[in-house]
Parts: C-alpha cells; sequence; structure tokens
C-alpha cells in the first residue's frame, strides 16, 4: 500500500502523464516544478496546476490514500460497499463517504481508464 500522499501523487503521474507534467488547461508540456511540492507552473498559460485537476480527486481534501482504498472497496466489494462501511473503514464523516461513493461512480463512467489502472495498481 502506498505510504503517503506524495507517493500517491507520484503514482497517479505515472498514470495519467506518463512521468511528464502536462497542463491540464492547455496541455503544454513546457512546465516547471515548484520547489517542496508536487505542483507545477505552466509557462504556457501561466497557471499552476497538480496531477489532480480534472480528476476525481480534485478539490477534495480526502487524502489519496484514503480515496485509493475507497475505490478499492467501492469497485470490488460484491453487491457494493454502504456509506456507514464506507465511512468506518476509511475514517471520514458519511457525508464524506457519501460523497466519495457518488463520485467514484460517477468517475466510472467519466474516467473509466484511470480507475481501472489504479485498481490494478493498488490491489
Ligand atoms: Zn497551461
Amino acid at each position: 500500500m502506498l505510504q503517503n500522499h506524495e507517493e500517491c501523487l507520484a503514482l497517479l503521474e505515472q498514470i495519467r502523464w506518463n512521468g511528464k507534467p502536462k497542463c491540464p488547461y492547455c496541455e503544454s508540456t513546457n512546465a516547471t516544478p515548484y520547489k517542496n511540492e508536487r505542483r507545477y507552473h505552466c509557462n504556457e498559460c501561466f497557471t499552476s496546476y497538480s496531477v489532480t485537476v480534472g480528476t476525481l480527486f480534485h478539490k477534495t481534501h480526502v487524502e489519496l490514500q484514503k480515496w485509493f482504498v475507497a475505490i478499492h472497496l467501492v469497485l470490488n466489494s460484491s453487491g457494493g460497499i454502504s456509506v456507514r462501511q464506507l465511512a468506518k473503514e476509511i475514517g471520514v464523516n458519511k457525508n464524506t463517504a457519501c460523497y466519495m461513493i457518488e463520485r467514484i461512480h460517477k468517475a466510472v463512467m467519466e474516467e473509466k481508464q484511470l480507475l481501472e489502472m489504479l485498481v490494478a495498481i493498488i490491489e
């Protein structure tokens, strides 16, 4: 299992970008990394971004480790997992668990490839 947020981001960067940062706004690969975090400054459109922009992980304050476990549980539990179970498993409140389940189901339609690759790796 992945140890920390940093490792999770590195894994996502491998999956989405093949390790080479690509701006989600203008698709440029001309980027400068920020020093202490896995964020990048786009030298074409001058925005900053991380690998989670445009994915189900964008704009949540739930740690990526928890997301990855949740994805595994939601996609691999026979008959699905309940909000209450998920909340207990990963230590979030029910509202958060409910949001995550909905978001993961949506991602199954919209970000299938990303989810499939994640599940294959984190299993
Ligand atoms: Zn850009």
